[in-house]
């Protein structure tokens, strides 16, 4: 069984919409094992988003995903990496289709609910930068 790092972004905390996204992974069969709030530092930031901190567009991403604290959620289910993806959508809202939650909840490419691992090794990795070891539950 798979287990993949999820945060719910500041658009998702603040415009309310963390009920309607936790239901829908919950509805999908995903087991939450782990669930917290918290504020992010620039640090955590640059690490978590290394593959885009020298893109031109990362100052602004920073400043976003400092809006507000962020939702961590591990989330646990058989192929759970895949399936969340495939229930998000794009990166680019404007681009996700209706009834994939960046399509009925984002707003653009950077404004875009929801951050999901991409891969088994990428959720590995996420999963200890955001949840300290008794965080999460089997
Ligand atoms: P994903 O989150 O879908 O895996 P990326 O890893 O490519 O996408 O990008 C990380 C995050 O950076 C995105 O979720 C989005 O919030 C932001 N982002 C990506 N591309 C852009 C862009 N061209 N302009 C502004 N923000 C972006």
């Amino acid at each position: 069984m798979e287990t993949t790092l999820i945060l719910l972004k500041p658009d998702c905390v603040t415009k309310g919409h963390c009920g309607d996204v936790l239901q829908r992974f919950e509805k999908a069969g995903f087991r939450i094992r782990g669930c917290k709030m918290m504020r992010l530092g620039n640090e955590i930031l640059r690490e978590h988003y290394a593959h885009i901190a020298a893109k031109p567009f990362y100052p602004e991403v920073e400043e976003f995903m400092q809006l507000s604290p962020v939702i961590a959620v591990a989330l646990a289910a058989d192929g759970v990496i895949e399936k969340v993806r495939a229930l998000l959508g794009p990166t680019d809202s404007k681009k996700a289709a209706l009834g994939t939650i960046r399509g009925d909840f984002g707003v653009d490419v950077m404004v875009n609910v929801v951050h999901a691992s991409d891969s088994l090794e990428a959720a590995q990795v996420e999963l200890v930068r955001f949840f300290q070891p008794g965080e999460l539950f089997e």
